[in-house]
């Protein structure tokens, strides 16, 4: 476990160096020591093993330690002190105020992280409050009032509640920090430190962060007790050992992820690939999609039993499978000899993971490709699997329509040279020669051209799939961002597009469900969307000019207020 980041502090006080090598890297949840409840709901959300960060900070912080843990979004963190926090909480819960404290940067992970709590606690019976600024304060009240046994909130509204009287932090035995680097930049530090004060001493502390800034160490320093330091981000052997793999990324939004992945694979067309995801329902999901697009695809995750699974691998052996969609564990030490393409529908939780996963392929002295889809978000992992694997990853823009009708005519092309080299084709001499009485050599080749090519490659696929563009930087912003509505763009700030979403008043939509969906589904922040006009039947919500189509996109993609809504560029009035 190598220190990227820390501090001379850092290694210093690393009690549990070398952890790494002690941690069982078989170890299931239920070796973590969860109670059954929470088993149960893993097992009903596909997740089949924990990732290496849950592994490692589950068990002490069930103990009651404290722990300071670099990870970044797309490692599992969120449930790595999620599930400890709902494991923790009494059986008996009678009072009303919360009993654990999650202060995260933005309402967009606020209300993230309160749905991984609940999907995670719900056999627990937990009552998980998200709070944040932005959403008229009387709901949260009343919310508060019921009843609440985690609240999950934004520092400047946790403090506006707290100095109202309505937030009780006498009884709460966790306080955990996510993203704590991103509070600091975004000025909560004195919110923070206010907040905290109130928290009973003996509390438990847990600090999570992407980066580990000298100004949070000393953070750390001053509220964690004798802290487990826990990073994820491992040196892996990699030297003589990675082969001949390249190693390609895309970068797109969640919702046209799909779309992305069949055109990634039409363009490389693949001889036999594996595409990895999370969880089984996920494997399921994509196999009936690429099932749908034509792609013969077959799943293969921990859910399935051994007869189902040899079944699974004779197909993609014998040839009648070309894609296998699974998880880590259902695909752990398999071998396909004639796997050529090896493809993460995610970024993986740890970059051993992706070691393990591209291993697969480029065997024999073959090349062979790697290809991970990265959600904006993830980009951070992505870059420390880059540096922790020392082998560069190309961040690609998705092959667009032109590129695939490109590609397709070049294989068609190939095929038929193929075919003049190789074929005896003079059975088929009579028809050309009866033709070329009425039509032109060439106008017979075209036509011959046309058939063949249809005939292998079906109808052109014609939606363009929108770029995202990494953003590799921090973005730099200012002030107290979750307090108050979202600005607009600044002056001078860029172009903007006002998008039509077809809801307005009468379904119940206000400014922050348009936000949320926005942040939520788009590498925007709730402080990139600009004006926002809400009429009786239709809303208009102003987004930077360059990341309209994406917006866009997203939002057809999925719901606003539990509906699908029409959502396009607005019309110029007349
Ligand atoms: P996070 O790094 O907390 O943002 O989590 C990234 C994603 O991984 C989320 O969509 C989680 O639902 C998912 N996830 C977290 N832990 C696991 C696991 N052990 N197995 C499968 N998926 C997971």
């Amino acid at each position: 476990m190598t220190s990227d980041v820390g501090t001379a502090a850092a290694r210093d006080e690393r009690p549990a160096a070398g952890l790494a090598d002690e941690q069982d890297e078989t170890a299931t949840f239920a070796d973590l020591g969860l109670r059954p409840e929470l088993l149960a709901a893993l097992t009903r959300l596909g997740y089949e093993e924990p990732t290496p960060i849950q592994r490692e900070a589950v068990p002490p912080m069930v103990a009651g330690r404290d722990l300071l843990g670099q990870a970044a979004t797309g490692t599992g963190k969120t449930a790595a002190y999620a599930l400890p926090v709902l494991q923790r909480l009494p059986d008996e819960r009678p009072g009303g105020d919360p009993l654990a404290l999650v202060l995260v940067p933005t309402r967009e992970l606020a209300i993230q992280v309160s749905e991984a709590l609940h999907r995670y606690g719900r056999d627990l019976g937990a009552r998980v409050v998200p709070v944040y600024g932005g959403q008229p304060i009387p709901r949260q009240l009343r919310a508060l009032a019921t009843g609440v046994d985690v609240v999950v909130a934004t520092p400047g509204r946790a403090l506006d509640l707290l100095q109202r009287g309505s937030l009780h932090l006498g009884g709460v035995a966790t306080v955990v920090l996510d993203e704590a680097d991103e509070m600091l930049d975004m000025g909560f530090a004195e919110d923070l430190e206010a907040l905290l004060a109130e928290v009973p001493e003996e509390r438990q502390t847990v600090l999570f962060s992407a980066t580990m800034p000298r100004r949070l160490d000393s953070m750390a320093r001053r509220h964690l007790r004798d802290p487990l330091r826990i990073q994820v981000a491992r040196e892996v052997p990699t030297e003589g050992q990675t082969p001949r793999v390249r190693q390609t990324a895309f970068v797109v939004a969640r919702a046209a992820k799909p779309a992305a992945l069949g055109r990634v694979l039409d363009v490389e067309s693949p001889t036999a690939a594996i595409v990895f995801c999370r969880t089984r329902d996920e494997v399921d999901d994509l196999t009936e999609t690429l099932n749908g697009r034509g792609y013969r695809a077959e799943a293969l995750h921990g859910g399935m039993s051994q007869e189902q699974r040899d079944r699974v691998m004779g197909r993609l052996r014998g040839g009648t499978a070309e894609l296998l969609v699974a998880t880590d564990v259902a695909a752990r030490g398999l071998d396909v000899e004639q796997l050529t393409h090896v493809v993460n529908y995610d970024v993986p939780a740890a970059a051993e993971t992706y070691v393990h996963r591209i291993g697969r392929v480029g065997r024999a002295g073959r090349e062979g490709v790697a290809i991970t889809l990265v959600e904006p978000r993830a980009h951070r992992m992505l870059k420390t699997i880059e540096r922790v694997t020392g082998a560069p990853i190309h961040v690609e823009r998705v092959p667009t329509v032109a590129d695939l009708r490109a590609r397709r005519l070049e294989l068609t092309r190939a095929a038929l040279r193929e075919s003049l080299l190789g074929d005896d084709l003079e059975r088929f001499r009579a028809v050309v020669e009866t033709l070329t009485d009425e039509f032109d050599v060439m106008e017979v080749a075209l036509a011959a051209v046309k058939l063949a090519h249809e005939a292998t490659n079906g109808p052109d696929d014609d939606e363009e799939i929108p770029e995202v563009a990494l953003r590799l930087e921090r973005p730099q912003r200012e002030g107290n961002g979750d307090r108050g509505r979202p600005s607009r763009p600044r002056p001078g700030g860029g172009d903007t597009a006002r998008l039509f979403i077809g809801a307005g008043r009468s379904a119940g939509v206000r400014p922050g469900d348009l936000v949320g969906a926005i942040a939520g589904e788009t590498e925007l922040r709730g402080r990139d969307v600009g004006s926002i006009e809400i009429a009786e039947r239709f809303s208009l919500v102003e987004v930077p000019a360059g990341s309209a189509e994406e917006v866009i996109t997203a939002l057809r993609a999925s719901t606003v207020k539990g509906r699908k809504v029409t959502v396009r560029r607005e019309r110029p009035r007349p």
